[in-house]
């Protein structure tokens, strides 16, 4: 590999935005080079295949990450990653959302100039040019009972996101696919560009350790091959976990956490790493009285959206209905579980608990230490949300149209009633809707927790953009992927100015 000026950019990190960046950048004339720590997915019918994408948990292109013992949470979750080109976006289950424009809004009144809903829309709409996004195509017996109990129950049925408006309802999810094929941003954004490969030259299998910084720039990477340089910006898009790390392995982060471990402080920002986010998902599961249909696109294509008590102006509780008792972490804790069924998961919109991730070692290969410190924000608001959308997954299920199919409740199982009973219950049973976000957090540079600013620069650096689920200043209402991919057009056109 040249160490020549050969290239304009280096992006680290092939994923959901990175592989955006990566395609506008070679698009526009720039020459790129990417580095992705995982194999292509191209003729790779496990990744390309939208209903298989259960079997990629705690595969070889998973990274699989474990998170440290929880307080209040489940210390056995295991947060999947996508190890390969299409990152994340090459591993989820497609559910298709935009942010709701309250997010959007919210992002800039706390300091992320530039990402109110009307500014940021030009750039869902660039996405959704390239990224088709339709209906299931699954629609089948069980799913229009469950839809028609909970529209006894009280929701309204159709669109949740009206004029960029969340709302209260229930409905079969848009998903980013072509008939059984996801379309990732790899997909989407780097299949069709094969015949650029001379401004774009793609590097998989390598997991980048460091930046390269001369004298306060960004300049490059190390690279297996040796110091690789870039004439313009290097742009990060490793993810909420990666992204963090590899800063802080170059010697960018919280000095004193970086002094510890050895490392020479390039620039004290004290905000990597902080502000770990998530949308933290209990569970509560059903026997039927016979198999499911089998149609589906994902085993997971109808979500729900409901208000937890009076006066909330946007709902703080979404779940999915799951055509299949999720009993990841019900079975091993002693709950009984079935051949056949379905699970209802509440996840809680907007959680307030945040994390941290921190290196336990300078060296690259040793995991990073995530602690999520789940159900601990102060006010108790994580918990009594999921604690509530229990009681109204029972709610929906009591309803007429669903009792031909209720054989029993699984877990917590019916004789769970009260409050404390149910909190200890959804705590530790608890899994994520893998949403990890915010450890590079945009933000204005008088923010103590920022560290990357409303045009994806790091503060106080020179060379370095970053780019992917790091930089959200809150968590949003819905499923990121979409969102992550808006974060990639933006990025390019940043760029590019
Ligand atoms: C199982 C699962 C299901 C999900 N389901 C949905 C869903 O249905 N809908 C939805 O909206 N969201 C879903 N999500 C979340 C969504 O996919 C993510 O929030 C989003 O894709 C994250 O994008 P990213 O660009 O931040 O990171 P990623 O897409 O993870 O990209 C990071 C990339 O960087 C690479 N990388 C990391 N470190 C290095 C390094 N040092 N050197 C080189 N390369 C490196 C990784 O291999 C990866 O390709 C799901 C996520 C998972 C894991």
């Amino acid at each position: 590999m040249s160490t020549a000026q050969q290239f304009d950019h280096i992006i680290i990190g092939g994923g959901t935005a990175g592989a955006i960046v990566a395609a506008r950048l070679a698009q526009a004339g720039r020459r790129i080079a990417l580095f992705e720590a995982g194999p292509s997915d191209e003729e790779t019918p496990r990744v390309l295949e939208l209903r298989a994408w259960q079997a990629l948990l705690e595969s070889d292109l998973d990274f699989d990450y474990r998170i440290a013992p929880q307080a209040r949470g489940n210390g056995r979750i295991r947060h999947a990653r996508g190890k390969v080109l299409g990152g994340c976006s090459s591993h989820n289950s497609c559910i298709a959302f935009d942010a709701p424009d309250e997010d959007l809004d919210a992002w800039a009144a706390a300091g992320a100039a530039g990402w109110t809903a009307d500014e940021v829309r030009p750039f869902f709409a660039r996405v959704r040019e390239e990224v088709h996004v339709e209906p299931p195509g699954s629609d089948n017996a069980f799913g229009r009972d469950f839809i028609a109990a909970a529209q006894a129950y009280g929701l309204p049925a159709g669109a949740l996101i009206v004029d960029g408006v969340l709302r209260r309802g229930v409905n079969w999810t848009d998903l980013n696919k072509r008939g059984n094929l996801r379309q990732s941003s790899s997909v989407a954004y780097l299949h069709p560009l094969r015949q650029w490969d001379d401004r774009l030259t793609i590097y998989t299998g390598q997991y980048i350790p460091r930046l390269l910084v001369e004298q306060g720039r960004v300049t490059g990477v190390e690279s297996a091959d040796g110091p690789l340089r870039c004439a313009g910006d290097v742009i990060l898009s490793c993810g909420a976990f990666d992204s963090p790390t590899l800063l802080m392995r170059s010697g960018i982060g919280p000095a004193e956490h970086l002094r510890g471990l050895g490392l020479d402080v390039v620039r004290d920002i004290p905000g990597v790493g902080e502000h770990l986010l998530d949308h933290p998902e209990g569970v509560i599961t059903w026997e039927t009285t016979r198999p499911l249909p089998p149609e589906t696109a994902n085993y997971w294509e109808i979500v729900l959206f409901e208000m937890t008590r009076a006066g909330l102006a946007s709902p703080d509780l979404m779940f999915h209905l799951g055509y299949q008792v999720f009993d990841m972490h019900t079975a091993p804790s002693g709950y009984p579980t079935a051949a056949h069924g379905f699970s209802l998961t509440p996840n809680v919109t907007r959680a307030r608990s945040q994390g941290v991730v921190r290196l336990r070692s300078a060296d690259p290969v040793v995991p990073p230490f995530i602690d999520f410190r789940y159900f601990t924000d102060p006010d108790g608001h994580d918990e009594r949300v999921m604690t509530t959308g229990l009681k109204i997954a029972r709610e929906i299920v009591r309803q007429a149209p669903l009792e031909p199919w209720i054989k029993w409740e699984l877990a917590p199982g019916p004789d769970v009633t009260d409050d404390e009973a149910l909190s200890d219950y959804v705590r530790a049973t608890a899994n994520t809707v893998y949403h990890p976000a915010g450890t590079c957090k945009m933000g204005a540079a008088a923010d103590p927790l920022a560290v990357v600013d409303g045009e994806l620069r790091v503060h106080g650096l020179a060379g370095l953009r970053i780019a992917d689920a790091s930089v959200f200043p809150s968590m949003i209402a819905v499923n990121p992927c979409l969102t992550v991919m808006m974060i990639g057009e933006r990025c390019a056109e940043f760029v590019l100015k």
